[in-house]
């Protein structure tokens, strides 16, 4: 097969706040230091600016008014700024407002935003600087300048190999096949996001997990909603702990007014649960069946669906960040404040302190990780390590229960994280970092009664009701990019786990039906996919790996 080959100085994969931010600062570090300009590509698996950024949003703008600081009079699309913030603990009926709001939840300086919109702007300043943005193309595998051997002789990234377009269901060309690109670059920036799967690539073939604590995740389920006008004053900020999460499931929920009536709200889960049959989707029904919420939504109309992925574990669970050629940034390096539920602003910086190193490296004629060893550097002298490291176990300490995480979380504020011993990964956690499952010791003889909700199409919604507001579009004809290995579901994860792939992912991909005789098989609906990544994270035994669609497919969280 013939493969174009295209040589460029710098690759970024994934145009998020990380890899925007990366192009936009090599651009201003070239303009500001001339000389021959570097080649520098942007790849994106959606097929427009935004199309698959789903967050709250609160922006935290410190990053941003450095990277442009004349962001107003160039339109930053900054929503709301954050008017009252408000904490509540919920029962199943009540709600207790909290006396003082701890500092994790002030937010007065922040701004509620749509990250697709901020995305969408910061994607146009880079294009402005002459930089190319290829939407629509995937990266679909890390390219070695030889077979990874990581004992001997760990091999230097050479670029990436983009998705094949025009493949059938069974792999085979259609008409219109074209094959992907094989991009070689001096370095690479990985900025695929939360449990990116080429960042995957590089945790199974050089071991980039090794000396740290086990990543940790959550899933965040959200929707935008309409209200009538003047329901929740614009800026009003609302976050919620307790029902309808129990005592051993840790989270909470979000509910920000972006003004003329729009709300974005949500409800965030570890993803260490014990029970295998929670839902967390369907604990974001009940929830939306509080009569606090309930009373908010009533009389409007959702407008989005959309879930994701958090990277939640801190500090301590960043990989090794510079490798030869290469460099990882942003949620696929885990750079997020779960206390603050926050990483925009984290990733925005470590994107612009990889372009400084990469900069550097390329000018210099050396990309090894010798040099691009600056980058760790840099990161840990910046505002990135300020603000992890004292939160560096909060949310291990969770994985304790709510009150040994709430006292942990306490004194950690307030000792900027001093007095407090590391606390390791949580105990349902296995030794391979990134393949592990999160389900402790629960097996489907101790299991609670599922949570599931009555769905009334107003309030609450089915998962297919969810996708279908999601936008998600897929080809239905084209290898499935949920690889799994199906003997496992059909064997020992029914009688172990009872299924759990049903019940975690938000989209309703995976489905038991029946297999016409007298069994049951795994269905699996890729076209739905919203590209949350958490079946990457929460099949029980690694069997399941995500992997891009064909360019451009999946959700459209236009808005979200
Ligand atoms: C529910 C939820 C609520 C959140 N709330 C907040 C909040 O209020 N405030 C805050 O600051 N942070 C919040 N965060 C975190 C914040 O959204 C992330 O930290 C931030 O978006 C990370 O930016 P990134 O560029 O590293 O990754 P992403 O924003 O995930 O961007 C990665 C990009 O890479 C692309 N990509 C992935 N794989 C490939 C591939 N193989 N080839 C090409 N492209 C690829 C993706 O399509 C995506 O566009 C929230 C996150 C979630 C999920």
């Amino acid at each position: 097969m013939n493969r174009e080959t295209l040589e460029v100085d710098v690759l970024i994969v994934g145009a998020g706040p990380a890899g925007l931010s990366a192009a936009l600062r090599l651009a201003q570090i070239q303009k500001a230091k001339g000389g021959d300009p570097l080649s520098i590509a942007v790849i994106e698996k959606a097929p427009e600016a935004g199309r698959h950024q789903l967050s709250g949003a609160l922006l935290d703008p410190s990053t941003l008014t450095e990277l442009v600081p004349d962001y107003a009079s160039k339109g930053a699309p900054l929503g709301t700024p954050v008017d009252n913030d408000n904490i509540y603990f919920l029962t199943q009926e009540s709600k207790f407002r909290l006396p003082i709001t701890p500092p994790p939840f002030q937010n007065h300086g922040n701004h509620i935003i749509s990250l697709s919109q901020f995305t969408k702007w910061l994607a146009s300043q880079v294009e402005a600087e002459g930089i190319d943005v290829f939407w629509g193309f995937p990266g679909q595998h890390v390219l070695y300048d030889r077979p990874p051997d990581v004992y001997e002789n760990p091999p230097r990234i050479i670029g990436v190999r983009t998705g094949d377009r025009g493949l059938n269901k069974e792999g085979k060309p259609k008409g219109a096949f074209e094959p992907g690109a094989d991009i070689h670059a001096k370095v690479t920036i990985f900025a695929d996001g939360v449990r990116g799967h080429l960042t995957k690539e590089l945790y199974r073939d050089l071991q980039i997990g090794l000396g740290a604590e086990p990543a940790q995740y959550a899933i965040g389920i959200k929707e935008l909603w309409d209200v009538p006008k003047g329901r929740l004053k614009p800026g009003t900020v609302i976050h919620t702990l307790g029902y309808p999460l129990r005592e051993e499931e840790f989270g909470g929920s979000w509910l920000y007014a972006m003004g003329d009536g729009r709300i974005s709200i949500g409800l965030v889960v570890g993803l260490e649960y014990h029970d295998p049959l929670f839902d967390p989707h369907a604990a974001f029904q009940h929830f939306k069946r509080h009569p606090f919420i309930r009373g908010i939504l009533d009389g409007g109309q959702i407008v989005r669906y959309g879930a994701k992925a958090v990277p939640e574990g801190g500090w301590n669970t960043q990989p090794q960040l510079f490798l030869d050629g290469a460099l990882i940034v942003g949620d696929a390096a885990n750079f997020v404040n779960s206390t603050r539920l926050k990483g925009i602003h984290l990733a925005m910086r470590s994107g612009m302190l990889a372009a400084e190193s990469a900069f550097d490296a390329v000018r210099g004629g050396d990309t090894s990780a010798s040099v691009l060893k600056s980058y760790k550097t840099r990161v840990d002298t910046s505002a990135i390590k300020t603000e992890l490291y004292p939160m560096r176990n909060v949310h291990q300490a969770f994985g304790h229960g709510l009150i040994a995480g709430s006292a942990y979380a306490g004194i950690a504020m307030f000792t900027n994280g001093r007095l407090l011993p590391d606390l390791g990964g949580h105990p349902g956690h296995r030794e391979m970092r990134m393949i592990e499952s999160y389900y402790g010791l629960a097996k489907r003889d101790i299991l609670v009664p599922s949570n599931a909700a009555p769905i009334d199409r107003k309030l609450t919604f089915d998962k297919v009701t969810g996708a279908h507001y999601s936008g998600t579009h897929h080809d239905e004809d084209q290898p499935v990019h949920l690889l799994v290995h199906t003997e496992v579901c059909h064997t020992i994860c029914g009688s172990e786990y009872g299924h759990p792939c049903v019940k975690f992912c938000p989209a309703n991909v995976y489905e038991m039906v029946d297999d016409g005789m007298g069994g049951r098989r795994l269905q699996i609906n890729a076209s739905n996919c919203v590209h949350c990544k958490t079946c990457d994270i929460m099949d029980p035994y690694g069997v399941i790996t995500w992997v891009a669609p064909e360019g451009g497919e999946g959700p459209s969280y236009d808005g979200m």
